[in-house]
């Protein structure tokens, strides 16, 4: 047996509870893993709470990524006592995942765990810090170096943006911050932010083009942020967009990216290849300081707790990032 939330429709209604399952629950796969920690992300937030349709199977144990230990493998990259890590790939969404003490998984899914990193630190950088790496990697890929110039980060508070300013300012970019949280200025700094943008200046309508700023860029926030980005790059700029805090939309012109050259490369966590997974962990542990990895923060709860602070989440009532111990 093992506990695990999860999340039921009937004739009920939408429920989300502390259940006690046996490994019958467990969905097809080949690595059966005794789960450590696992996080509350804000897709977690939705699909705990139903908010959202996030949730296309029932019954399903939430939990868009984890760590932990194989338990049972038949694949052949994995054996019992791997310690493994798991983002997205529809886990938490249409197969069960990591809020429970136990997960089976497709093998191919799985990372190994950075010897870097312990199973909880691994979920305090979560999806969101591996986002961040993957921002990171798609600038590389498209030419940017610190020689190229300054590089802003949006919403850079929050969980994607804490890691990608820290990513950068360790890997000798100069960064620029957007926070509409003023207060936050001295953690950004010590995260390695050079400057600090109110947000203000970025999130009303903007021209097509602005003078030239930045040449490259991490967007968490979408909408006119993401616009106004795009008509500050520099020739040949590339912003990597991963994000919608602020806003599903694009209200922007193509002015940017005919005159400019700019290159708009999206960013998605989920269903990302396996390869680039691999590396943007192998760089989380040469890349993510473990004193910056502290500053960042994370508190853990227990997994009953899941079903609390889910709502708080949604209603942006939780500063930082939530690792739940799913054994506590
Ligand atoms: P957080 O909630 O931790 O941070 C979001 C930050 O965005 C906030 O801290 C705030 O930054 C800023 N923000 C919030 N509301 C607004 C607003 N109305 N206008 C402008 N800025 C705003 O979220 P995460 O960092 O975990 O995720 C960031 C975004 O990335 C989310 O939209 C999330 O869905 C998305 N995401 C996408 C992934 C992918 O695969 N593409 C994977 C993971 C996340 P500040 O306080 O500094 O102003």
């Amino acid at each position: 047996m093992y506990r695990a939330i999860q999340i039921t429709k009937d004739a009920d209604g939408y429920q989300a509870r502390l259940a006690e399952l046996d490994d019958d629950n467990l969905p097809e796969g080949d690595v059966t893993v005794d789960v450590a920690y696992s996080t509350l992300n804000f897709k977690d937030g939705l699909a705990i709470t139903g908010q959202s349709p996030v949730v296309r199977k029932f019954p399903l144990v939430p939990g868009i990524d984890l760590a932990g230990t194989v338990r049972d493998s038949s694949h052949p990259d994995f054996k019992v006592g791997d310690a493994v890590v798991l983002n997205g790939w529809g886990v938490g969404e249409t197969h069960s995942g990591g809020l429970a003490q136990r997960a089976r998984l497709k093998g191919d899914w799985l990372v190994p765990l950075p010897a870097a990193f312990t199973p909880q630190q691994a979920m305090a950088i979560g999806t969101a810090g591996y986002t961040a790496m993957l921002c990171v990697l798609a600038l590389e890929r498209h030419g940017i170096t610190p020689a190229s110039g300054e590089v802003v980060v949006t919403g850079a508070a929050g969980g994607v943006g804490s890691v990608a300013v820290a990513l950068l300012a360790k890997l000798g970019y100069t960064v620029a911050a957007v926070t509409g949280r003023p207060q936050e200025a001295d953690y950004l700094k010590a995260l390695g932010a050079s400057s600090i943008i109110d947000r203000a200046e970025l999130s009303a309508p903007g021209k097509p083009l602005a003078k030239e700023r930045w040449a490259g860029a991490v967007d968490t926030v979408g909408s006119h942020v993401l616009a106004n980005v795009c008509a500050a790059m520099k020739y040949r700029g590339v912003v990597a967009a991963c994000g919608l805090a602020g806003g599903m939309d694009l209200p922007a012109s193509v002015a940017p990216f005919i005159l400019r050259g700019v290159t708009l490369a999206g960013i998605d966590s989920v269903m990302c290849p396996k390869a680039e997974r691999l590396q943007a962990w192998q760089r989380l542990a040469t890349d993510l300081a473990p004193a910056q990895l502290a500053r960042i923060g994370s508190r853990v709860i227990p997994l009953a707790d899941a079903l609390i602070v889910a709502p708080q989440v949604l209603a942006g009532q939780v500063r930082g990032r939530v690792v739940v111990d799913v054994n506590a």
